[in-house]
């Protein structure tokens, strides 16, 4: 990339990342957005596979998302006159998913904005009156730099160069998440697209393949809970995945079946307490700010929220 030179610079394009970058461009800002992901999803991430020669795709982090603000609303509206979400009621009268994969709307935002995948944000600098970011791919000046990326990697940028973020930062604790990724070549014996358990060791799942848009015969994620993450969080993934399956089987209380396809995806920040308080925050005179569903409500809707607040506040400091 060598030094490239930005007005404003967005490090992550998750919703909340994106959800700024998108408000500040409106008002004809000039803003690149980094990210260290191969590609467009973040925690809304789509996996694509190949199973008995078919392309399947997992939504192995959120599963469905809600929306009640009315500016949210709007956005999921225009995401669906777009062909990006799709209402899934299996998941809830009011759940929406994105088409074909959970990363249709994180797509749809990026592809009109200046996004650099593959890109780590490494180290944050002063320089002058604006900053200078060392990234794996060589280093960006940019007058204002926002952060949304989780609390936990916040923390590690913000360290050293803003004490006050770097702190909100630090209180935030996240919950992991192993989710597993299964394949069948029969239809499992389990009526329901989905399965509820707070108690459970797997905590949520999901008929994947039921969902809108989906290919794939009988593909499931199984989101193991906080508890039982926590239990197995080191556990190399072929291990974890096997183990959650049959706490999986176990559960339903059907006969295992032999999956085609498995895979396990371990998110180490995954779900956070959300902290008390402004639910973004800009400091005019640093030219910093930070965004993200820790600064709202672990949900899309929240980093939506945050994400638009931010740009508020960078469009009008007052
Ligand atoms: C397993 C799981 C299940 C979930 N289920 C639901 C659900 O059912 N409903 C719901 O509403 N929400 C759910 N969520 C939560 C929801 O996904 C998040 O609240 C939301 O996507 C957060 O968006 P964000 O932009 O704040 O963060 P993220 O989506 O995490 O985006 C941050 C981005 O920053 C990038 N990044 C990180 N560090 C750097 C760096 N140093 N340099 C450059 N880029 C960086 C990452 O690659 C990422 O793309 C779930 C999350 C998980 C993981």
């Amino acid at each position: 990339m060598g030094n490239t030179q930005s007005e404003i610079l967005v490090i992550g394009a998750g919703m909340a990342g994106l959800a700024c970058a998108i408000k500040l461009a409106a008002a004809g800002r000039s803003v690149t957005v980094i990210d260290k992901g191969r590609g467009p999803g973040g925690r809304m991430a789509a996996r694509r596979t190949e199973i008995g020669g078919e392309t399947v795709s997992f939504d192995h982090g959120a599963q469905y998302f809600t929306a009640r603000d009315p500016g949210f609303r709007a956005a999921v509206q225009a995401w669906q006159s777009a062909g990006a979400v799709a209402p899934w009621a299996a998941a809830g009268d009011e759940a929406f998913v994105g088409v074909p994969g959970m990363n249709g709307p994180i797509k749809a935002m990026a592809q009109d904005l200046d996004v650099r995948w593959n890109t780590r944000a490494e180290r944050l600098e002063r320089s002058g009156d604006g900053w200078l970011i060392e990234t794996d791919q060589g280093a960006i000046r940019a007058k204002t730099v926002l952060i949304a990326i989780p609390a936990e990697q916040s923390h590690t940028l913000l360290a050293g160069v803003h004490s006050e973020y770097a702190a909100a930062a630090s209180q935030v604790v996240s919950e992991p998440c192993w989710a597993v990724m299964a394949g069948f070549d029969e239809r499992l014996a389990i009526a329901s697209d989905t399965a509820r358990d707070p108690d459970g060791a797997i905590s949520w799942a999901a008929r994947n393949s039921a969902k809108p848009a989906r290919a794939g015969e009988e593909c499931w994620v199984l989101h193991a809970s906080p508890a039982r993450s926590r239990e197995i969080l080191d556990r190399p993934k072929d291990e974890a995945a096997q183990l959650l399956l049959k706490d999986f089987f176990r559960q339903c209380g059907i006969e295992p079946a032999e999956p085609l396809h498995l895979a396990a995806h371990r998110w180490l920040y995954a779900m956070p307490a959300a902290l008390q308080g402004d639910h973004a925050r800009f400091d005019p005179s640093g030219r910093i700010g930070i965004a993200g569903d820790y600064l709202h409500s672990p949900r899309v809707e929240g980093a939506w929220i945050s994400g638009t607040m931010l740009a508020e506040r960078v469009l009008d400091p007052a």
